[in-house]
């Protein structure tokens, strides 16, 4: 029988969750449900000093805001609970202790203090000190003092870690879906703490601990992490347990220049780098993109579908998704591209969604603005606005004038298309428009024409007065659908307001 399909995404609570991590949490997403498996979340905080109020809360409404919710974790306690590692801390020193009796881990006593004096002494010969096989035998620990002299401290309570205790002269070969076959010297490798004194494991143990203890069967994680994989086979293989199967997700760039998207690079370069707001800094939902199209382009940040298609519903991304189709090399954060996804879904909504979202933003504006309005007609402003919109929150801009007359008109375009002549056809133009009943856009449209070439005047010299004194600049979608939908009384009322402005 194949092993159950259980992936968890563990991340610590240290402060927002930027959005690589929502890529690794969404590529864990993917991997589960494509499998009919699990998706875990796990909060690694055995770190306390590093704990930050309020983080935990943030990545649970960071993956419900995208859509991509867990199905065992804090507040949804499955047979493999408790989910954060705090809470779980009695069951990680037997572990520990279990690795010191078989050999594959010891104590070590080296207070701070020797630890510092033996990195100093090694810098000053322009040397690095690696606590490992090459000096372990040297300090001040199980190996080096005898067992009397190990109990003895045990016993007087000294301050103590469990270290690994990694061999000397051996090839491991590692197994990594996205990055095939790597090899370690384990000569490079340093001894890691496991446990510390303070009575917590450290990440190393408690993560593999609890990987196994939640029969997780693949890790799939930052590529960070895969300096830890030699020492976390090693722990699989001294405590005879079979490894979940790996996957290093590739770094995410910086737009421009090298390295890794950092937090701070959305402050310099002027764009979210979390789902949602965190202290200062607003996310993605705050900024007005659809969650639909975070998760899209998130997706496509290393890896490939192996088409040219880019738009992809959650749905098809859990059909179509392989950890092999997953890039080794590191994806350039284009955030020009992240607005080309929000501007496609938002062509894609139905006008009545984008409707209703568009009255709540009118509204905090000001609620006597909907007063006139029906919903009816909040959707014919937005068939006739949207193509110019990447963002729902842009639809005021393009579309104020619909809701308010002018209170003042563009300068050049007033010089350019204010004559001396315009009062008196505007003048005759509101006659004609007062006996419209039909004041329909097509109806209107028909009529106007009619009396424009009756009157032998030239479109030019009616039609961008028109449009200047109702929108009071040269925008805008076809000027017969906006006095459809302003209505007569406002389009006379503009008109005349105009003539007694700009005269
Ligand atoms: N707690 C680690 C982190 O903060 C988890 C790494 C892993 O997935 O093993 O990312």
């Amino acid at each position: 029988m194949t092993k159950r399909v259980r992936v968890r995404f563990a991340p610590s609570p240290t402060g927002g969750l930027h959005i690589g991590g929502i890529r690794t949490a969404l590529f864990n997403y993917l991997f589960a449900k494509k499998h009919d498996g699990d998706f875990v979340l796990r909060i690694e905080d055995t770190d306390q000093t590093r704990y930050v109020e309020g983080a935990e809360q943030y990545i649970i409404d960071a993956l419900n805001w995208c859509n991509i919710p867990f199905d065992e974790g804090p507040g949804k306690e499955g047979k493999y609970g408790p989910y954060r590692q705090s809470e779980r801390k009695d069951i990680y020193k037997k572990y520990a202790d279990q690795l010191v009796a078989n050999g594959h881990a010891y104590y070590a006593f080296d207070s701070t203090d020797e630890l510092d004096a033996h990195r100093k002494e090694h810098e000053e010969k322009g040397k690095t000190f690696i606590y490992n096989w090459h000096n372990r035998e040297k300090l001040n620990n199980s190996l080096s003092l005898s067992n009397e002299a190990v109990n003895k401290k045990l016993a007087e309570g000294s301050d103590y870690v469990i270290r690994f205790k990694s061999p000397q002269d051996e090839k491991l070969s590692l197994q990594d879906t996205i990055r095939g076959n790597i090899e370690i010297d384990t000569n490079v490798l340093d001894d890691k703490v496991l446990f510390k004194s303070d009575g917590m494991p450290t990440y190393h143990l408690a993560n593999i601990v609890d990987d196994h203890l939640m029969e997780i069967s693949h890790v799939i994680r930052g590529e960070e992490w895969l300096p830890s994989l030699a020492l976390h086979q090693q722990l699989y293989d001294a405590f005879g347990w079979e490894a979940p199967r790996f996957a290093h997700l590739p770094l995410i760039m910086k737009p421009v220049g090298k390295g890794k998207l950092s937090k701070r690079d959305g402050e310099k370069l002027g764009f979210p780098v979390f789902p949602l707001s965190w202290n200062e800094s607003k996310g993605y939902k705050e900024e007005g993109y659809f969650p639909e199209a975070v998760i899209n382009f998130l997706a496509l940040l290393g890896w490939n579908p192996g088409t040219e298609q880019e738009i992809f519903s959650l749905e098809e991304l859990i059909s179509a998704f392989t950890l092999e189709r997953v890039n080794k090399s590191g994806a350039r954060f284009d955030p020009e591209k992240t607005k080309w996804y929000n501007n496609q879904y938002l062509q894609k909504k139905g006008d009545e969604e984008l409707a209703v979202l568009f009255q709540e933003i009118i509204n905090q504006k000001n609620p006597n603005l909907l007063k006139k309005r029906k919903l009816s007609d909040i959707i014919q402003i937005i068939t006739l606005i949207k193509e110019r919109a990447t963002f729902v929150h842009e639809f005021w801009d393009l579309s104020d004038y619909f809701f308010l007359g002018p209170d003042q008109y563009e300068e050049k375009a007033v010089k350019k298309q204010w004559k001396e002549d315009t009062p008196e056809i505007l003048n005759a133009l509101v006659t004609l428009l007062e006996g419209i009943e039909d004041f329909t856009s097509g109806n209107v449209e028909s009529l106007v024409k009619e009396w424009i070439a009756a009157q032998e005047l030239s479109f030019g010299k009616v039609m961008p007065p028109l449009r200047l004194v109702l929108v009071g600049d040269m925008k805008g979608p076809h000027v017969f659908d906006i006095m459809g939908l302003i209505g007569k009384e406002e389009v006379i009322l503009r008109i005349k307001k105009a003539i007694a402005t700009l005269s």
